[in-house]
């Protein structure tokens, strides 16, 4: 770590923030914070128990009413305030983010943006929580429908997108009148508590926000949501983890948002541009070192286009830069442990033993981190393991398709449905594939669609509920509607 990067380091409070104090662990206990690119540990973090959490639902349970009753102006001012620190310090916050999570620098700077931006629009949205005024069919009565904060919040964020998963969660719960106890990846806690400083100085009053890194993720969590103070569960993670959570809330029968993991197909037409194609393909397979729940996992390109887009995905992905993300021109940094590195080399391995050819890549790279080469493999038979399951790593796989028919049955042959990508010419085909492709989302000649102010979420074994954009703020509400009568 260089002087200047330690130094960055030092300035985020490493104690857990329950109830606006920061304070060690109840146990004194604390967890190692790993810079995946090197394996050097970082700092220390408050490792937080049982004990912590039932303080911070405590402080989430006192501060409701009042936050509830603070005036949507102020809430979406503090909001204001929370994006303009996220983009004064963009750039310490890119290299604390890239230091404990691996991502190139540049992708960090965006993704400080990125999640800067759902503070603005959360701001926005706190002051348009509209409820509704009408007669009743019969004329009889009155319908006064009005829409009131949820409650206590529990957020769950991984590793992945360090900030914007917070952020993602934290505005529309602030902007609706809700509190929240947020529990991050253990693996990236530091960009979470840089988060809860930078809202404590904006001025979110005491209890609103705790924020609870922990190395024992369900001790923490199941007491939370089996108390009855807790009121709402909103989740970004694993299909497996999500379930779990879903079981768990079931027992106080909590509101829950599930943004869970994806196996995203990118299918390119014999009519498409194929310059676009292989730019789209690049950001969808490369954002974030192919660690995205958006990431193009199965890309399925026409059989008359196939070999000539393979090839030129190849040249691309064997020029990508890989190294620490910290340093200048790198593109492709490590993966978050080695246990990820195993999960990709074993797709890899066993698409290999089925019939595909490494046309790039195919091993671990060089380096005391996590890293693994950008790959694309060709021939990829439809059996292979990796056509099922989430990559998440650097690892374009293509298989070929003849008919629009058969590509729509291939993308669709998953129990994800987060977001598919499309790449065509042809208008109508473009909007009959869109139609029927079973995702949240789709990415028509676009191989980007995460956007604060467009409705992020996926179907099927994807998840619950929609973040950002209009809709956003509605998990963190409730209807009531009152009955007038005697008019
Ligand atoms: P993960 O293992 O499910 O972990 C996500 C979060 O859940 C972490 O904070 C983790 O804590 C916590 N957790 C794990 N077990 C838990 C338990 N028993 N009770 C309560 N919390 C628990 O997922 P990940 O590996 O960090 O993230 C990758 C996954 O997230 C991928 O599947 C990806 O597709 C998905 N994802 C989805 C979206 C979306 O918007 N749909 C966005 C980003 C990522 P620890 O860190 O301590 O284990």
């Amino acid at each position: 770590m260089s002087d200047q990067e330690a130094r960055i380091v030092a300035q985020v409070d490493k104690r857990l923030f329950v109830g606006g104090t920061w304070r060690d662990s109840a146990s004194g206990a604390t967890f190692e914070v790993e810079d995946p690119s090197t394996r050097e540990v970082l700092c220390e973090v408050a490792d937080a128990g049982k004990e912590d959490a039932l303080d911070a639902l405590d402080a989430a349970h006192g501060a409701q009413a009042d936050w509830a009753r603070t005036a949507p102006r102020d809430r979406g001012e503090i909001l204001r305030r929370g994006y303009e620190l996220l983009m004064e310090r963009q750039e310490e916050l890119a290299v604390l983010m890239t230091l404990e999570m691996g991502k190139p620098l540049p992708e960090a700077r965006g993704e400080i943006a990125y999640a800067a931006e759902f503070l603005r629009w959360f701001s926005e949205e706190a002051v348009r929580i509209e409820g509704r005024f009408s007669v009743s069919p019969d004329g009889k009565s009155r319908f006064l429908v009005m829409r009131q904060p949820v409650g206590p919040s529990m957020l769950i964020t991984p590793w992945n997108f360090p900030m914007a998963m917070g952020t993602r969660k934290i505005g529309p719960a602030i902007a609706a009148g809700c509190t929240m106890v947020l529990k991050p990846a253990h693996q990236t806690p530091l960009s979470a508590l840089a988060l809860a400083g930078v809202m404590a100085e904006a001025g979110l009053p005491e209890g609103v926000l705790s924020v609870i890194p922990t190395t024992d993720p369900g001790a923490v969590t199941e007491p939370l949501l089996s108390d009855g103070r807790i009121r709402k569960i909103s989740f970004t993670g694993s299909t497996a983890v999500g379930r779990k959570l879903l079981e768990q809330s079931a027992g106080q029968v909590l509101r829950t948002s599930m943004e869970l993991g994806g196996n995203a197909p990118f299918l390119v037409f014999d009519d498409a541009d194929l310059d676009a194609a292989v730019d789209g393909a690049m950001l969808a397979k490369m954002r974030n070192i192919g660690e995205a729940c958006t990431a193009a996992n199965r890309i399925y390109a026409q059989a008359g286009i196939a070999e000539e887009f393979s090839e030129r995905l190849s040249r691309r992905m064997g020029a990508l830069r890989m190294g620490r993300g910290l340093e200048e021109g790198v593109q492709v940094g490590p993966l978050i442990d080695d246990k990820a590195r195993d999960k990709v080399q074993r797709l890899v391995d066993d698409a290999v033993n089925r019939g595909a050819r490494v046309l790039v890549g195919g091993g671990p790279g060089e380096g005391a981190g996590h890293f693994y080469q950008p790959t694309v493999l060709a021939d990829v038979p439809f059996a292979a393991e990796l056509s099922s399951t989430e990559i998440f790593g650097p690892v374009a796989p293509v298989l070929p398709f003849e008919t629009e028919e058969e590509a729509l049955r291939v993308a669709n042959d998953t129990e994800y449905g987060l977001v598919s990508y499309v790449y065509t010419r042809d208008l109508n085909r473009a909007l009959r594939v869109s139609e029927a492709l079973e995702t949240g989302m789709v990415g028509l000649n676009q191989g980007v669609v995460s956007n604060p102010a467009a409705p992020f979420g996926g179907v099927k074994h994807s998840g619950l509920g929609r973040e950002g954009g209009r809709v956003g703020i509605e998990e963190f509400l409730e209807t009531k509607y009152v009955g007038i009568g005697g008019i």
